[in-house]
């Protein structure tokens, strides 16, 4: 069953194998001396040969050192886990086992957290077109927090409220008109996107009117902001923060209420290569607790209960991508492609953002001469790049196995099936155990939703809301 090649099966070599920058990589993965790469205690060849590839391996221990970094960091407050980024059964099990909540932004999300019974008070349901079915869903599971996010969704929410027969507990999507991008922040006065209310046109005070008159079926709890997503200073959460404490107070004067809670989002960001220095989350923990602490206390306010939402920062490092080479092309000159068996459809980052990886060469430690290539998929699609401008060994080979680290967050959470190619698999491992917990796609999943019927006889696929779960 071994797919090794020739290449991969080399005896145990004396060529230094280079260390892996640690900020890339999982919490437990180490090299062996014959420059075989292990995760979770276990090694990538035999991970391979079990699972085949392309897929997706996940150090559980390192996604839990993460969760329990960010409850630590605000053990008065809520972490919700930003569910986005990667959701399985076996990741919502593990944010409740660590005590943290879970966010999430569709019903099929919901249907996630639901399948586990994930404590409903413990549950954060955001999201700029929420339909009336999944805000009744929301609500007879009774999820903890529904963030409103436009004028309509506010009526929408109180007669869904008031039909069943609960005051629900809310906060408000505020457009703080700071927005970050990868390395900066740019402030806004106008805030030109789809989210939330805006704050400086005065659509969050009037929103918060509405709300607060519609106090039989909704309670307002706080305000929610989110500013973006792969941030690596706190300056963009320190002036949102500055200006979320000033609409409370802006509120407290207004209605004369204090609202108790301070949604400040997620966005934190991670090193994808060995140039980019993420914030560790005490930094960032402190930094907004300092903050909001002093803005409250200029405003003369009570330091309101603060939540946050990382998604990234806590799944996206914990995971590797392992794929296999197939072909190698070289081009004289210009550039050398090294194909693998998967691409944008297991991460579509690349072609959507231009964001940058590290690759490595993860089942021998290859020749000592590094070449600049660009690692590219299978698809028909020029596109279709894995990873652009990585350093793998001169002698790379159809049978290596290649890694690529950070993968966790927004790989198999946004992955397609371009190509009829079916979606890799996602393994946990942990203390040299694996355990598949999405397993790999196969043809016969594609083929079961293709519905071929000749005689045109009606398709017996499953009626409206009887899909789901
Ligand atoms: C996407 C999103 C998050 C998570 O963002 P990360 O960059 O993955 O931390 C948190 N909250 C909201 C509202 C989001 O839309």
């Amino acid at each position: 069953m071994s797919q090794a090649s020739g290449a991969s099966a080399t005896t145990p070599v004396a060529v230094p194998v280079a260390p892996l920058e640690e900020q890339v990589w999982p919490a437990t993965a180490a090299l062996d001396s014959d420059g075989v790469l292990r995760v979770g205690g276990l090694r990538v060849d035999e991970l391979a040969d079990e699972f085949g590839t392309p897929a997706f391996f996940l150090d559980e221990d390192d996604f839990r050192a993460r969760a329990q970094a960010w409850r630590a960091g605000f053990p008065d407050g809520d972490v919700y886990y930003a569910g986005k980024a990667f959701l399985c059964r076996a990741v919502a099990r593990w944010v409740a086992d660590e005590g943290l909540s879970l966010d999430v932004c569709t019903g099929g999300e919901l249907a996630v957290a639901a399948s586990v019974d994930f404590p409903p008070a413990r549950l954060l349901f955001h999201g700029n077109n929420k339909s009336v079915e999944e805000l009744r869903r929301a609500v007879a599971y009774g999820v903890g927090r529904i963030v409103l996010d436009s004028f309509a969704e506010i009526e929408r929410l109180a007669t869904v409220a008031r039909a069943a027969g609960v005051r629900q507990r809310v906060l408000i999507r505020v457009t703080p008109g700071v927005e970050a991008h990868t390395h900066e922040y740019i402030a806004t006065g106008q805030e030109d996107q789809k989210f939330g209310f805006s704050l400086a046109s005065g659509a969050a005070l009037d929103a918060i009117g509405r709300v607060l008159a519609a106090t039989d079926a909704l309670e307002l709890v706080g305000l929610h902001a989110h500013i973006g997503s792969q941030i690596f200073d706190t300056a963009g959460f320190g002036l949102a923060a500055h200006r979320m404490v000033g609409l409370l107070a802006t509120v407290r004067d207004a209605h004369g209420v204090e609202l108790p809670e301070l949604d400040l989002g997620g966005g934190l960001g991670i090193a994808y290569t060995g140039e980019d220095a993420p914030l560790p989350v005490a930094d960032v923990a402190d930094r907004l607790h300092t903050i909001v602490g002093k803005e409250c206390a200029s405003a003369g306010l009570a330091v309101p209960r603060l939540a946050v939402e990382p998604g990234r920062a806590m799944v996206g490092p914990t995971t590797i991508t392992l794929y296999r080479v197939g072909t190698v092309k070289e081009l004289p000159g210009l550039r050398t492609y090294v194909s693998v068996d998967g691409g944008m459809s297991d991460n579509i980052r690349t072609a959507l953002y231009d964001a940058r990886y590290t690759a490595r060469l993860v089942s021998r430690p290859g020749a000592a001469e590094h070449h600049v290539v660009t690692l590219v998929g299978k698809h028909c699609e020029s596109g279709d790049v894995v990873a652009h401008d990585v350093s793998l060994p001169a002698d790379v080979a159809p049978g290596d196995l290649v890694a690529v680290p950070a993968t966790g967050a927004y790989h198999r959470s946004m992955a397609s099936n371009y190509n009829h190619v079916g979606r890799p698999p996602v393994v946990a491992v942990r203390a040299g155990a694996a355990r598949v917990v999405v397993r790999r796609e196969t043809e016969d999943d594609l083929l079961r939703l293709d519905v071929d019927d000749p005689a045109g006889a009606g398709a017996a696929g499953p009626k409206p809301g009887e899909a789901g779960r």
